[in-house]
């Protein structure tokens, strides 16, 4: 079926779409995080409130400490030839749902809503507010325009998606308008203190170790306004941790005094995973973007080839550009 694209469709018109779909397949972003994991499972589970046949297909690993949200909503395998709407949450193109982009297209219709200042639609309807703290902030507007009421598990899914990212409320994406959104999270009777529990209080011993590995390779550049480090595989083989457990790390070295930019290069199998952090005025995304990846202003992260060093040496470079030409403005 040809769809015109519409880069600015608004809630209303797809909630339109999803109240008259009777399936829908529901894509978070490769390397899920809460907002990402925490959006889908509240949309999932509103839709199949509503009777739909609604899942949430991945590819990947769940990370540890968001597992709580998938309560039976998230599929790997998926064999249907079509279905009615295919929507991703959080992805700011389409390469974020890597291989399951294929799955994606089969959709009649496909949404996309994002909240990311690089976003580049890829959908036929696209939703994105890069005023809103997190995709959660707009899956609770969608489903309010469905006529959900938000129970207690999407409660919980969407305070997960908001307090994960916006720092537990600290990052300049926090306005009075997510408090006022989280406020009324609280009357779905949701246990905050529970998913809070969850997201932070179960931290592997493993993990930690990780932890002093990869902060043990810290560097400070450009006269300590850069800090980076790295995470080897060897790492990972010798303290048992996980891929996923540096979460966390880049914004600890972001909270070191007069750091404005922090990065950390992560050794993946083929390939390294470059997640970078700003202070105040910089802007990472800026960084990521020159690299083909992407962000915000202050978290983003983008994908280099080559050996760990190499990169390292490349995001070094790109640091202090960035910060010789703002030290120059
Ligand atoms: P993180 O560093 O926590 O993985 O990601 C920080 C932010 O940058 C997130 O909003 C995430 O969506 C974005 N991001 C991270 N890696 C990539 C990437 O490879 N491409 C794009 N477009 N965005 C990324
Ligand atoms: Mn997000």
């Amino acid at each position: 079926m040809e769809t015109k694209k519409n880069n600015n469709a608004s809630l209303k018109e797809i909630a339109e779409l999803l109240l008259a779909a009777e399936s829908v397949l529901i894509f978070p972003h490769l390397q899920m995080d809460g907002d990402a994991l925490g959006s889908s499972a509240a949309l999932c589970r509103g839709l199949r409130n509503l009777g739909k046949k609604a899942d949430i297909l991945i590819e990947d690993k769940i990370p540890d400490n968001i597992k709580f949200l998938d309560r039976g909503y998230c599929i790997r395998e998926f064999h249907q030839e079509e279905v009615d709407v295919c929507i991703a949450v959080d992805c700011s193109d389409w390469m974020r749902i890597e291989n399951r982009y294929t799955f994606f297209q089969r959709g009649r219709r496909s949404v996309m809503i994002d909240h990311h200042v690089t976003a580049q639609p890829f959908a036929d309807f696209n939703y994105v507010d890069t005023e809103a703290s997190s995709t959660g902030e707009i899956i609770f507007f969608l489903l309010k325009e469905m006529g959900q009421a938000i129970d207690a598990d999407m409660g919980e899914a969407l305070y997960t998606a908001i307090v994960t990212d916006t720092g537990r409320f600290m990052y300049s994406n926090t306005s009075g308008a997510t408090h006022l959104t989280v406020a009324e999270l609280y009357n779905t009777g949701m246990d905050h203190n529970r998913a809070a529990i969850e997201i932070y209080q179960k931290k592997r011993v493993e993990k930690v170790k990780l932890e002093i590995a990869v902060l043990s390779t810290m560097e400070m550049i450009h006269n300590g306004r850069g800090c980076i480090a790295v995470m080897t595989r060897q790492m990972l083989a010798d303290t048992g941790a996980w891929q996923e457990e540096t979460e966390g790390i880049v914004e600890e070295l972001r909270n070191i005094d007069c750091v404005e930019i922090s990065a950390l290069l992560r050794e993946e199998e083929d390939r390294i995973k470059v997640t970078m952090r700003s202070k105040t005025e910089a802007d990472v995304s800026k960084i990521a973007g020159s690299f083909g990846g992407g962000g915000h202003k202050r978290a983003a992260g983008c994908t280099l080839s080559g050996s760990i060093d190499e990169a390292k040496q490349i995001i070094i470079r790109a640091v202090n550009q960035h910060l010789n030409d703002l030290e120059g403005q």
